[in-house]
C-alpha cells in the first residue's frame, strides 16, 4: 500500500466527535467528490463517486451521524474485466437540498434562485474545523508522496474554489504552499518536510506523521553527512591546488643567490615539508613561529617568488 493510502487510511479511521468538524468535513468531501445533478422541476440530487471504500463509509456515517441523512449506495465496476470499483452515494431531493442548506451552498433569495457559496465559515475560525475540512479534502483530492524519494502534498481538482479554500487555509496554519491553475483545473503543492508533517499533525494522521519525522531524520542525517563529505574532499582539493601553486612559485627562488635569508629559509621549509599545515609548519622555523607569523612569512615568500618571475 501506498504511503498515500496508508495515510488515507488512518485519516478514514477518526472516530468522528465535534458536529462542528464533522459539517466542515462533510462540506470539504462535497467539493472534492460530490456533483450536483438539475433533475428538472427544481428537483436536485447529489452524487459523490469514490474508489476509496473506507472513505464511502465514512462519508456515510457522517451524513447520517451530523444531518440524519441516508445516501442510497451503488457499487459499479469500471472496465471491461470487472477493473476497477467505484463506490457511489446519493441524495435527492428533499435530502439534496437539505445539506445544501446545511452547508450553506444553497441560499434561497426573493427570485428563489439557488446561491452556490464556499467553504464554511468555521473551517476558517476554527482550527479544529480547519483539520477536518483539510482532511476531507485530502481524502477526497489529494496525494503524498512517499517521504523516501522526496516531499509533495498535492492536490487536484477541477474546481479552482476548492484549491484556493485549501490554499487559504494552510496559510492560516502557517503551512506553505503554491498554486497552479490551469485549463483542466487547479493544482496545489506543499513540497516542504515541516509543511506536510504540520498538514498530518492538523489533519489528525498521527501515525503517518511519525513515519514521516523518522524517514525525514534518516534522509536529513544522511544529507548532512553527505554534505560533511563533499565539504572535505572541496578543502583537500583546495589546499592541494594551492600547496602546489607555492611550490612552483617558491622552486624558483633556491637556485638564486640575491634571495633574502630569510625568504629562502621559508622556501626551503615549505619544500621539504609539503604536506605540513601551516600550524605544523612554523614549528621548523627556528625559533618556531606563531602560526600567524608562518602564514605572513609563507605569504611574503610566495609573493617575492611571484615578483621575480615577472
Ligand atoms: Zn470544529
Amino acid at each position: 500500500m501506498s504511503f498515500s493510502d496508508e495515510t488515507k487510511r488512518e485519516l478514514a479511521r477518526i472516530k468522528p466527535e465535534k458536529p462542528c468538524c464533522m459539517l466542515s468535513e462533510i462540506s470539504a468531501l462535497t467539493q472534492s467528490c460530490a456533483s450536483l445533478r438539475f433533475q428538472g422541476r427544481g428537483r436536485i440530487s447529489i452524487v459523490y463517486k469514490t474508489e476509496n471504500m473506507a472513505l464511502a463509509k465514512r462519508l456515510f456515517l457522517l451524513l447520517k451521524l451530523r444531518l440524519n441523512l441516508i445516501p442510497v449506495i451503488e457499487y459499479a465496476s469500471v472496465g471491461r474485466f470487472g477493473g476497477r470499483r467505484i463506490c457511489t452515494l446519493t441524495l435527492k431531493d428533499q435530502d439534496a437540498k437539505q445539506l445544501m442548506l446545511s452547508l450553506r451552498m444553497l441560499k434561497t433569495t426573493e427570485a428563489g434562485l439557488p446561491i452556490l457559496r464556499g467553504i464554511p465559515r468555521s473551517a476558517y475560525t476554527k482550527r479544529c474545523c480547519r483539520g477536518a475540512y483539510l482532511r476531507g479534502a485530502f481524502l477526497g483530492s489529494g496525494m503524498l508522496l512517499n517521504p523516501e524519494k522526496g516531499y509533495l502534498l498535492r492536490f487536484s481538482s477541477s474546481d479552482p474554489a476548492l484549491i484556493r479554500g485549501i490554499h487559504g487555509m494552510l496559510e492560516k496554519s502557517g503551512i506553505l504552499s503554491s498554486v497552479k491553475l490551469s485549463d483542466e483545473g487547479a493544482e496545489l503543492r506543499v513540497t516542504q518536510g515541516d509543511g506536510i508533517s504540520a498538514f498530518l499533525t492538523l489533519t489528525g494522521a498521527h501515525t503517518s506523521m511519525m513515519k514521516m519525522e523518522d524517514i525525514r531524520i534518516r534522509r536529513e542525517s544522511k544529507n548532512r553527512a553527505n554534505r560533511a563529505a563533499n565539504c572535505d574532499q572541496g578543502n583537500l582539493k583546495k589546499q592541494l591546488q594551492t600547496a602546489q601553486k607555492q611550490a612552483a612559485a617558491l622552486l624558483t627562488l633556491l637556485d638564486r643567490k640575491d634571495v633574502p635569508d630569510e625568504i629562502l629559509e621559508t622556501a626551503r621549509l615549505r619544500l621539504d615539508h609539503m604536506d605540513a599545515t601551516v600550524e605544523e609548519l612554523r614549528m621548523f622555523f627556528d625559533p618556531p613561529l606563531s602560526k600567524s607569523g608562518a602564514y605572513h612569512r609563507l605569504q611574503k615568500a610566495v609573493r617575492y617568488a611571484n615578483e621575480q618571475s615577472m
